[in-house]
């Protein structure tokens, strides 16, 4: 308000004299609340939107979108916030202008790519073929930073090179990549602002390039591009395309289920899963169980399905041999209670401990309160083996996972946009590079979440998977006709006595 608008309002003939200045005797107006004829203006922190609350606000100018909280303290995301403020108008308008920040989480990417996606376009000074101008298309030569010797934009239809000032003293126009779109939305890069030589920008490229933060900042300021982080992400399309149908609800190669619960205030997210030889996974089953984990109704759900016996393709039963819950939300002893009397089961409560260089089966402890064995899972590692065993496209060998088609299994869409929902990137701290997990969008993570607890399950339970393949190749299997027998295995605890 001070530094941009009140200069503004007291330098243009047009405004000056519009808005009475704060300072003068009986004026309504404020730092961050100007009247005019007409209308006012309204000045508030993205942190903060409730300030408009009260008010129908016509136009809503969201600046820097990209620098916004993803949520206004409880009260949800401050663009939708300020959008609701406009709805009685037929005339309304709603502008977002941004910076854009980072691949997958810019606001301004996104609403962009929804929209009419217009480009500042410039003629060739030889054929005259409109186009944006580009990095990819600039052309310099230079010995460092300070050294720039020549910089030109090459036609990307005849070829032809050109300076600066050729290029500029063009009549550009916006073009639209998808001119049917209601939304119009408009880029342009710092090649085309008359504030900035290109020499300029070469340069800041040159200074900037070896240093993935300061060359992140560089792509985001002077191309007016989104950075695409360092990490890795699967392709959720590939995993749902990868989908097969089994043969039953447990394929023959499993030799162990384990399973993962998450706990949250509605519901439990459940999955169990199948292991074989090497540990190749097999999705069986994604359930939620619905329920306030606070009343007893949604637990007894919770241990009948954790005491299911699963079928294979002959009829021979196989049950969950270990599972791991999550203690760490709001139901701690609800957790703990359920956990402490189902131990010879293998139902055990697990604590998820961020950040590097932790193990991802640790320490095992008793809790203070109900006397509950206690695991701590280095969550960060068992991402990362998860986004190693996820990229595995070769069926048959080491970690490689497989998803059933069949509906009811509960592997839609959404299960493995939550599955792909976090991605390691490089962050920097006091100039050190580390590697962090973040989440890309919006998306929930429990799927993320789960298939970490039921990993995290196989590795207390820490089973030899080979030695029971061949045990399982020369036991004759139970009948269709008989009492399914639930397949006992001798397995080793890690730390703990069940
Ligand atoms: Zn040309």
């Amino acid at each position: 308000s001070k530094d941009r608008l009140q200069p503004m309002i007291r330098d243009t003939p047009a405004l000056n004299g519009k808005v009475k200045d704060v300072k003068s005797r009986g004026s309504e107006n404020t730092i961050l609340h100007k009247k005019f004829p007409g209308g006012h203006i309204t000045l508030v922190g993205a942190n903060a939107p409730s300030t408009l609350a009260s008010r129908p606000i016509r136009i809503v100018f969201c600046d820097e979108v990209d620098r916004y909280p993803a949520s206004a303290g409880a009260e949800g995301d401050p663009v939708a916030l300020a959008a609701k403020r406009t709805t009685t108008f037929w005339n309304r308008k709603l502008v977002l202008v941004s910076t854009p920040t980072v691949k997958g989480v810019s606001r301004i990417e996104k609403a962009y790519e929804n929209s009419t996606k217009e480009q500042w376009c410039l003629p060739c000074p030889s054929c005259g073929e409109l186009q944006p101008l580009t990095w990819g298309q600039t052309i310099f030569k230079a010995d460092g930073p300070d050294q720039v010797q020549s910089v030109e934009h090459c036609c990307r239809e005849c070829g032809a090179l050109h300076g600066e000032y050729e290029w500029k003293a063009g009549i550009g126009q916006w073009i639209a990549r998808e001119p049917e779109r209601k939304t119009r939305g408009f880029h342009l890069n710092e090649l085309v602002s008359p504030w900035k030589r290109w020499e300029e920008i070469v340069s800041d490229f040159l200074k900037a390039k070896d240093s993935p933060e300061e060359l992140k900042t560089w792509v985001n300021t002077s191309l007016g591009e989104t950075w695409e982080e360092q990490g890795e992400q699967v392709d959720e399309n590939e995993l749902v395309k990868r989908r097969e149908q089994y043969a039953a609800s447990v394929p023959d190669p499993v030799l162990v289920l384990t399973a993962g619960v998450d706990v949250q205030n509605d519901r439990f997210e459940v999955e169990v899963v199948g292991w074989g030889v090497g540990k190749e996974s097999w999705g069986i089953e994604y359930r939620i169980i619905y329920g306030d984990p606070a009343k007893p109704e949604i637990w007894h759900q919770l241990d009948e399905y954790l005491g299911r016996t699963w079928r294979r393709a002959d009829g021979s039963g196989i049950t969950v041999s270990c599972t791991c819950i999550d203690s760490g939300g709001h139901h701690t002893t609800d957790v703990y209670r359920f956990c402490v009397k189902r131990e010879t089961r293998r139902i055990f409560a697990i604590k998820g401990e961020g950040g590097d260089g932790k193990a991802f089966v640790g320490r095992v402890s008793r809790t203070a309160r109900e006397n509950c064995a206690l695991f701590l899972i280095g969550v960060d590692g068992g991402k990362v083996t998860l986004l190693t065993r996820l990229k595995n496209k070769f069926e048959g060998t080491e970690g490689y996972c497989h998803f059933p088609i069949k509906a009811e299994c509960g592997y839609g869409e959404e299960y493995f946009k939550g599955l792909t929902s976090e991605k390691q990137v490089i962050r920097f701290h006091k100039g050190r590079p580390r590697l962090e997990w973040i989440k890309v969008g919006k998306v929930r993570n429990e799927p993320l979440d789960v298939r970490n607890y039921a990993t995290a399950a196989l590795e207390i339970l820490n089973p030899n998977l080979e030695m029971l393949a061949k045990v399982d190749r020369n036991s004759p299997k139970n009948t269709q006709s008989g009492q399914a027998q639930p397949r006992k295995y001798g397995v080793v605890n890690k730390g703990i006595q069940a």
